[in-house]
């Protein structure tokens, strides 16, 4: 096996380049476009609203008819035609006439101002104006939202709601999206159970299998494939052979360390993998491996459930970033103030559970330990603990993650 140790940032560049290059597009209707990442920048191919347009519910009128009124001699205008959003004026507004208009409705020809309807006494065939008030005020301009050709939103971006709302505002149904990223994972030990079933004797539920399943769903991975093996090579194998034939992105949990039923490596060597790498260079989880069957990404996580989750957003998290396109679920490391005191000297680097707000970073007094994983609810990022340092005071600096 020729691939060695890795820091987290050599294991991320790893990723990114045979990542990157499998960037493929489909097209969604915009209702189900939620999650997912545009593939080419959306422009306006209108503007905005496309045609001024009432802010209220008023008189549209011409600004210099209102020069002279006030609450004691207000300006008496004949009203010509009402109009409702939805509705158009064909005529143009001339000097000494009015329209009476409702809030979205084209500003008629020839108007430059909406005049409340509380500042008019409200007349059908002819309204007192009770105020004077400048051209475009209460006007809303054509494009004063977007103006054809605009960029709306640039490719890259996860469809959220606030987005798909512009798209639709937009006049779009559908959508080149990246294709979702297809994922096989694969929880391995004859020692886990599924939950529902009753335990048997020395045995665990498999809790890793739905947290990496659930993870991936979020990222923007389409499950193909969750399975569960007892470690046994050709069981893994099995799951292997399939797994390249109907997915992008392979994440594997538990067998990777160097106990005698630790056979995942094995497994993929036989397939005809090649690795990555097969170490990194930080805790929890170093045994963590990245490999290529085929043209399938495999990554191969620890099976304590807090050293996978430690790995999904380091590593996972890099790779379905990068077959999306898609920079802003990326993890990126973001330095913070620590707001608690920390002490655990560490040989190498190390990620720890955290909580953050703006920016400051709290480290709750749990059980930090990499088969734990209820000590993980509730924490908003992961802290990284550089080696060797020994003591970190309150308002000291560190880097972290969003989770
Ligand atoms: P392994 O990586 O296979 O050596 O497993 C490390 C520890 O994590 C062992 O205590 C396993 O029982 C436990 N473990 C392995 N896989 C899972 C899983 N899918 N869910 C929960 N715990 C697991
Ligand atoms: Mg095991």
């Amino acid at each position: 096996m020729a691939a060695g140790k890795v820091t987290v940032k050599e294991a991320q560049e790893l990723i990114r380049r045979v990542a990157a290059k499998k960037q493929e597009t489909d097209e969604a209707v915009l209702w189900e476009a939620g999650g997912r990442v545009l593939a080419e920048d959306l422009r306006a191919r209108f503007s905005h609203p496309p045609f001024p347009r009432s802010p209220l519910d008023g008189y549209a009128v011409q600004a210099q008819d209102l020069k002279d009124a006030g609450p004691d001699g207000p300006a008496c205008l004949q009203v010509t035609e009402k109009v409702c959003a939805g509705q158009c004026s064909k005529r143009r507004l001339k000097p000494g006439e009015a329209v009476r208009i409702m809030t979205g409705a084209p500003i008629p020809a020839g108007a430059d101002t909406v005049v409340r309807q509380e500042d008019t006494d409200y007349g059908e065939r002819e309204v007192r104006i009770y105020k004077r008030q400048d051209a475009y005020d209460n006007y809303c301009p054509e494009g004063e939202d977007f103006r054809e050709g605009d960029v709306l939103i640039q490719q890259g971006a996860r469809m959220d709601a606030v987005r798909i709302g512009i798209a639709a505002s937009a006049g779009y149904s559908r959508i080149r999206v990246r294709k979702k990223v297809r994922t096989a994972v694969l929880s391995t030990g004859t020692e886990l159970c599924a939950p529902g079933m009753p335990l048997g004797e020395g045995q665990i539920y498999d809790s890793s299998l739905y947290l990496i399943a659930e993870r991936v769903r979020e990222l923007g991975g389409e499950l193909v494939m969750a399975e569960r093996v007892p470690d046994e090579e050709q069981a893994l194998r099995a799951y292997l052979r399939r797994a390249k034939t109907c997915a992008d992105l392979v994440v594997t949990t538990g067998g990777v360390s160097v106990g005698e039923k630790d056979l995942v490596r094995k497994a993929l060597e036989q397939e005809g993998a090649r690795f990555l790498f097969d170490r990194v260079l930080v805790k929890p989880g170093s045994p963590t491996t990245a490999s290529i069957l085929g043209t399938t990404l495999v990554f191969s996580l620890s099976g304590n459930p807090f050293a996978a989750a430690v790995h999904l957003e380091l590593l996972v998290r890099t790779a379905t970033a990068s077959f999306l396109g898609c920079e802003e679920t990326a993890p990126s490391e973001k330095e913070g103030i620590l707001i608690s005191e920390f002490q655990r000297p560490c040989r190498t680097d190390r990620w720890i559970r955290g909580r953050e707000e703006s920016g400051r970073i709290w480290i709750p007094e749990t059980k930090e330990k990499s088969g734990i994983l209820s000590s993980m609810e509730g924490c908003s990022c992961l802290v990284k603990i550089e080696k060797d340092r020994e003591r970190i005071a309150k308002g000291e600096k560190v880097w972290y993650i969003r989770i």
